[in-house]
Parts: structure tokens; sequence; C-alpha cells
């Protein structure tokens, strides 16, 4: 970032960034350049990612009511970047500082944020009040520029990179699933069902914090392999023949015959919710972190009988982005292995049909906004 003699760097008036149109439908447009108020800094975005809700802004079916917050409405709520413009009232960062988001700002005046429960904000979506939800519930990072509340960056050691630090806002939604945990993780056994990039991540971090035995489970061989290096003691490829046997047999290799402490289910499914509740001990725990396309129908009595406790996370909270970083910055947590496309920021259509269709073995986007990412 070029620095002007004042500390502030030279900020275009107009920008480009992506645009939703239609359901389905989204273009890269010219834009005006976000102002920023008192508690918020202008982040210039070096890199974003597409996750599977953007999928769902993308056709508009995320939104309560079916229609973007906004006209000219730019999704994107996994992105990093370059501080280049402060608030007035900003004393937490400098032009300059390299930056990770995370999506959630809550109102800070409902009980919920008052107990520290920021992702379950009782204002959700209502900017009037100040709650932000990033490339969510207003304009997100899909663009050159975002204006970004200070409580929702994370300042980036020199060795983290921006394609590395992008990923880190899906680990902190994994940091946060574990913290819902009563037992501890360290020496524990964890069954981790769904190897999306969240998945993955919980493989990472459940080795990282010190689990015992991990199990991993998903469908697709390029992330199994991912699970395999990320630490997972045995993976299943729950699309193959005879699945549920070898799922069970694993199962009783690495947590015996009582079932694992805690099973996370990643992939917002009824066939993997229900190995979930099969999966836990008696008295073990299941973390609902998938986010489901309907409703599914699973046997509660598994859970019940068994008093298997049942959690679930939205988003990041508290302030699991931060602690992300910092095992990243001492090298127990690294995303860059699961980005399997980088496309420019004019390229997006191409990047979430890239995303969509299965045959390209997407696992992480990434969207090259500033054209600064060196390949790898
Ligand atoms: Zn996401
Ligand atoms: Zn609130």
């Amino acid at each position: 970032v070029a620095r002007s003699l004042t500390g502030m760097a030279d900020v275009p008036a107009v920008m480009q960034a992506a645009v939703l149109g239609q359901p389905g439908q989204i273009t890269v447009q010219e834009k005006r350049t976000p102002e920023i108020a008192s508690d918020e800094v202008l982040v210039k975005v070096a890199c974003a990612s597409l996750c599977g809700t953007d999928q769902k802004i993308l056709s508009q079916k995320f939104f309560p009511g079916g229609k973007p917050p906004s006209p000219a409405y730019t999704p994107g709520h996994e992105y990093a970047g370059t501080v280049v413009r402060l608030g007035s009232s900003v004393k937490e960062f400098r032009v300059g500082d390299r930056v990770v988001t995370e999506a959630h700002r809550g109102c800070m005046r409902c009980p919920n944020c008052l107990n520290g429960h920021y992702t379950e904000c009782l204002n959700f979506g209502d900017t009037d009040v100040g709650h932000r939800g990033l490339g969510m519930t207003v304009d997100g990072g899909f663009a050159q520029y975002v204006a970004n509340p200070v409580s929702t960056l994370t300042l980036l050691p020199d060795d983290v990179p921006f394609d590395d630090a992008v990923t880190l806002t899906t680990a902190g939604t994994v940091l946060h699933a574990y913290g819902t945990l009563e037992q501890p993780l360290a020496g524990s056994s964890v069954a981790v069902l769904g190897l999306g990039p969240i998945g993955l991540l919980a493989v990472q971090v459940a080795r990282a914090l010190g689990a015992g035995r991990i199990l991993a489970a998903g469908r697709r061989d390029v992330r199994l392999k991912l699970a395999s290096r990320y630490g997972a003691d045995e993976v299943i490829n729950l699309a193959a023949a005879g699945a549920a046997t070898d799922l069970t047999a694993a199962a009783e290799r690495l947590a015996g015959p009582h079932g694992f402490d805690s099973v996370l289910e990643c992939a917002g499914s009824e066939s993997t919710t229900q190995a979930a509740l099969s999966l836990a001990k008696r008295g073990g725990e299941v973390v609902l972190v998938g986010f489901y396309d309907g409703p599914v129908t699973v046997d509660l009595n598994r859970a019940v009988m068994n008093a298997v406790q049942i959690h679930s996370v939205r988003g990041e909270g508290s302030g699991s982005v931060r602690r992300a970083v910092a095992l990243a910055e001492t090298g127990k947590l690294s995303g860059r292995e699961m980005i399997t496309h980088r496309v420019p920021l004019a390229d997006i259509t191409e990047a979430f049909r890239i995303l969509t269709d299965r045959s390209q073995g997407a696992v992480k986007v990434m969207i090259d906004v500033a054209g600064e990412v060196p390949a790898e």
C-alpha cells in the first residue's frame, strides 16, 4: 500500500465490486467506494473466498423474504486485506495493517451480545441498532474495498499470507464449535462427518488442540487425502460401497465399543446427522455445524435414551478468529492446501460455477481481488 504524507493511502472514489442481480446472477460493476463510520476502517481487499453460504446468497434463498438487503448488493464474508483508512475513533489499527475479517458484529446492546454471544445477536440484520453481517446483511468482500467495524478485524502476523488468512474465518467457526463442548477436547476421541472446508479445518483444529483419536468421513478423494494430511487417524469414504460397515468398524477401532466423546456434523445432511447420533458414546456430545437444505428425519431417541448432548453454532463467535490466527502464526493451522482454484474478481460467475460443478474437484475457490496473491 502506498502511503501519502498524511499516513492515508490514496483511495479511488469508485471501485470494482460484484453485485447480485436476478437470483443466480452476479456481475462485476463500478460502485462508489464505501464511506466509513467512526468505529470502522476501510479495508482494501487482497483476496476473498467462496463458501457454501455464498451459493445460498447467490440464489437469494439465504435472505429472509428472498430479497437482498439492499440494491446493488455485494456479498463476500471471508476476506483479508490491508487497512487503508481509519474512522475517527479507531485506535486498534493503523493504515497499512494486514487484517482478516469475520462476518459478525453484534449490536452490542441485546441480552445475547451483552453475554458475549454476538453471533447470536437478537438484532441480527438490524443495521439501525448496530448489527452487521458483512457479506450477509451489509456489503461484503467481493469488492476492492469494504467498510469493516473494528471488532470484525484481526491483525495478521507478517508470516501468515493472505490466502491462508482467508481460511481462518472458517477456522473460527470450528474453534467456536469446539467451544460448545462440555468435556475437554484434549485426549478425547473425535469424529468429523462431512469434509468441506469446515470439516477439514475441524480435523486440523482437533489435532492442534490435542484430541486423541480422530475419525474423518467424507465423500470425495481429494478431501479424504487432505483430512489424512491434517491429522485424521482414519478416513472413510461415505460414497463407497459398504461405507456404513466401514464407518462402524473404524469407529470401534478408534473409539472403542462405546463410541466417540464428540462428533462434529459438518455436512448438513440427514444421513450424517443420523451417523453423528449413532457414533457418539452414551453421554457424548454432537455439534451441528453444517447448514441443512431443508428438514431432516433422524432418530432423536438415540440422543434422548443415551443422554447425548446436541449443540449447534452459527458463525465464528467468541473471538475465535483471533485464536485461529494465533494457531496459524505458530504453524498449527494452515488452510492454503484447501485452495484448489484462484479466479480474478472479474470472473466471479466462473468462480461460482467451479464451486457448484462437483466434477471440478473444488475445495476452496479463492477470488484474487487485488491480483497480488502469487500462484503456487
Ligand atoms: Zn461462510
Ligand atoms: Zn445483539
